[in-house]
Order: C-alpha cells, then sequence, then structure tokens
C-alpha cells in the first residue's frame, strides 16, 4: 500500500523536525547560488539563523520572472560540471524558464513519481503507456522513471498520434496511462471513429491525469468512457515537474510531499499567510534540491489545504485540486471567473462533446464573453429544436454560476481546434 511507509506516515512532529532539518540545510546552500547568495546579503539574512518553520516568512518570495531575469544559470547553487539533465517549463505565459538538476535531483524527483503512482495501486505488473511529450516538458521524462522505478513496463509514447496511441493499448495490453485531461476527451472520439470500446477491448485500469487543470465532472466522464480510476496529479517544472502533490485511492484532495517541499498558503495579493481550509496561492520552498533549489517560490496556483486526516494514513496533508491559474483568471464585467467552471457545468449537460472554447471581445459598452461548444453528434444531428433547447439550457446553467450571461454558440464535433499538448481555452481579444 506504501513506497516508503516510514516517510509516508510518519507523524506531524516528526515530519516538522524533519522539514526543519531540510530547510536548514538548502539555506546554506542555496547561499551558494549568485541570486540568493546577494539577495541575503542585501536584506540582511543570515541563513544558518533560521530556528523554526515560522522564520520561513523572514525569507524572500521568488516569482517566474525572477528566474527569467537570471536567465540562464543565476540560481545554480552547483558548478556546471555537477548538473545532468535541463528541463524547462512549457511557457504557459510568456518566456519559458529554465530548471537544472544534478544525478541526486533527479533521484530525488524519481522516487517521488514512483512513491506517488504505488500509491495509486500502479505495480510492477503494470504497463505504462506515457502519452506525454517527451522532450523539455517534464511530463515525459518525470513520470517515465518513476514508472521505471517501480518496474512497470514502459512505452514512452509521447503526445499525439491518436490512432497509434490506441493500437498501442490494445497490442501491448496497456493498464496505465497518463494523460492531458483535454487530450483524452479528444480521444474518445477517435475510439468511436475505431469502433474500439476502451472497456471491452483495452485492459485500462489506471489514468494519471496532469498538466492542466480539470474539474470532477471531466474526471468522472473520462471514468466512465475509459473505464478506469483517474488520479490528479500535480506538479511544476520549477519544483521538480510532476510528483509535487498527487491523488491517494481516495481521490479526495492531492497529498503535496511535505518532505520534498516546504508549503505555504497566502493571499495573492497582500502575500498575508491564509488559515488552513481557506484559498489562496500556493507557495513552496525544495526541500531536498542540490542544483537548483528555490525559495518561497510563488506558483500562482490557486488551492488550499483541506483540513483533517486523510483515510489512506499518510501524514502530508492534502490541497484541493487546482482551481486555476491567477493568470488564468477572467475578469467580464467586474466579474472573476475561471475557465474550470465553465468546464465543470459544460460536461455535466448531457449532449455536450469533448471540447469548447471561450472568446472574449471588447464591445462598444461592454465585455461579451462567447463560448462554443462542440455537442455530440447524435444530438447536431437531431432536430433543431432539440438543439435550442440544448443551447437554452447551457446558457442558463453557465448564467447560475459565473453570474454573467454568455452567449453560446453549438459547433459540429471536432470543428474546434484540438491540441496535443495543453488546451487553449481561452481566446482574450478585448484590447486595452
Ligand atoms: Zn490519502
Amino acid at each position: 500500500m506504501y513506497w516508503e511507509k516510514e516517510i509516508e506516515t510518519l507523524d506531524r512532529t516528526g515530519l516538522e523536525a524533519l522539514q526543519l532539518k531540510r530547510l536548514k540545510t538548502t539555506l546554506n546552500w542555496t547561499a551558494n547560488s549568485p541570486y540568493y547568495g546577494r539577495a541575503f546579503r542585501e536584506l540582511g539574512i543570515d541563513p544558518g539563523g533560521v530556528e523554526t518553520l515560522a522564520d520561513v516568512k523572514k525569507l524572500p518570495m521568488t516569482t517566474k520572472d525572477d528566474l527569467r531575469d537570471q536567465w540562464p544559470y543565476g540560481f545554480l547553487a552547483v558548478s556546471r560540471d555537477e548538473l545532468v539533465r535541463m528541463h524547462s517549463s512549457s511557457g504557459t505565459t510568456g518566456r519559458a524558464t529554465v530548471v537544472f538538476h544534478t544525478a541526486n535531483d533527479i533521484g530525488q524527483w524519481t522516487d517521488i513519481i514512483a512513491r506517488s503512482m504505488y500509491m495509486t495501486g500502479m505495480r510492477k505488473s503494470d504497463v505504462f503507456q506515457n502519452m506525454m511529450t517527451y522532450g523539455l516538458f517534464t511530463g515525459g521524462l518525470g513520470f517515465h522513471y518513476g514508472a521505471e522505478k517501480i518496474g512497470a513496463l514502459t512505452i514512452p509514447a509521447g503526445a499525439g498520434n491518436s490512432k497509434r496511441q490506441i493500437q498501442l493499448m490494445q497490442d501491448f495490453e496497456t493498464t496505465a496511462i497518463h494523460v492531458i485531461p483535454s487530450y483524452a476527451l479528444h480521444l474518445m472520439s477517435v475510439f468511436g471513429e475505431m469502433a474500439v470500446d476502451p472497456w471491452k477491448d483495452t485492459k485500462l485500469r489506471i489514468a494519471f491525469l496532469g498538466a492542466e487543470p480539470h474539474s470532477e465532472k471531466m474526471r468522472r466522464k473520462l471514468e466512465d468512457f475509459y473505464g478506469f480510476k483517474a488520479f490528479d496529479s500535480y506538479g511544476l517544472s520549477e519544483m521538480c515537474g510532476p510528483g509535487v502533490a498527487f491523488e491517494c485511492p481516495f481521490q479526495n484532495g492531492l497529498h503535496i510531499w511535505e518532505d520534498h517541499f516546504l508549503v505555504e498558503i497566502i493571499d495573492p495579493e497582500t502575500l498575508a499567510p491564509v488559515p488552513d481550509g481557506e484559498e489562496g496561492e500556493l507557495v513552496l520552498t525544495t526541500l531536498v534540491r542540490d542544483g537548483m533549489p528555490i525559495l518561497r517560490y510563488r506558483t500562482k496556483d490557486l488551492t488550499r489545504i483541506l483540513p483533517g486526516p486523510c483515510e489512506c494514513g499518510r501524514t502530508h496533508r492534502r490541497i484541493e485540486r487546482i482551481k486555476g491559474r491567477t493568470d488564468d483568471m477572467m475578469i467580464i464585467k467586474g466579474v472573476n471567473i475561471f475557465p474550470i467552471q465553465i468546464e465543470r457545468k459544460l460536461m455535466g449537460i448531457p449532449g455536450v462533446g469533448n471540447n469548447f472554447v471561450i472568446i472574449l471581445e471588447r464591445a462598444e459598452f461592454t465585455d461579451l464573453m462567447i463560448i462554443k461548444v462542440e455537442v455530440q453528434r447524435e444530438t447536431f444531428m437531431g432536430d433543431l429544436r432539440q438543439l435550442e433547447a440544448l443551447r437554452r439550457r447551457i446558457v442558463e446553467e453557465l448564467k447560475s454560476d459565473i453570474l454573467i450571461t454568455p452567449r453560446v454558440d453549438l459547433v459540429e464535433p471536432d470543428s474546434l481546434p484540438k491540441s496535443e499538448g495543453k488546451a487553449k481555452r481561452v481566446m482574450d481579444n478585448r484590447k486595452d
């Protein structure tokens, strides 16, 4: 049931003592990096002066802009000879950032991926098909190493090439996959085209969903279609990549591996800590990283700590599934809206297809939100009154949740642009 029982179930006192010890080591080490060395001197911080975990608040926060400004090597705490790997952020917003790893860093990362996969029930007997992009993106190699560490037969399928993916699943009896949720949704129609029934014609039993926030409704839709149990995976390249937090079999929040990361949740406006249970921005400090330690990194991801212990017996706290990035928030007519709210509603309405896109336009006096929604083929071929009824239902349901009235256009299945990486959900055409 546990990959590393002792560390996964360590009591809070023990876990916090371990965190403090590792934080102290990290700080002494971090002072070697040109960036933090300078920051410590300028701010008068003594890296050896941290006595409690609460002292972390005295340390400077780090942002994506700081990483960009130090391009490419300003955050290194070791010499370049010690490095064995470079990865890069996917550049969701603006220019990408690079992250470097020593052999020890790769080992630590591999451990938490193996621990996470094992937690969901993946074993040596599984056949794991990794449908993420290999390369600079961390979703490929990160999971790959973890799966091999467990001893599972690992198929480095990479992203895209949908028909081949399905063929691989059938030929090699794939039992576990790692996939971006919007791509898994898109793949459903390819299964249809190929007349392959995932319940009958494949052995799929586990899916790791990563790289983009998704709703509970989306998870259930995928589970119903594929017959697997789907687990949410959270990570970011600045920390290592996937494996920072992961769902256990109870699928109720993601255990964040606190022996590797020190967790804070802050108010993104005031930067003050928020109490456990309240939503805010996730801020992380690496505790076991040598090549490029990062202090108090502002992830821009919004979540909260779920109070109370988990039934699985792990003591590492759980974060709620990511609601979105502070960058993804749309402000329309003064209302704050996240794409995931729209996804959640759409996925719960029968007849809605597998893709949608949100377009924001500025009209003369007001902002318009236009949502193009693919419908299922049977619905699209049906009569017009039925389609109009569906359109109205979508408008009403969205309005009750997001408090503004969007314009909804229903479109043919597979007519919206598909992406093999993260889905581009929002097109903001408003000009300031
Ligand atoms: Zn649990």
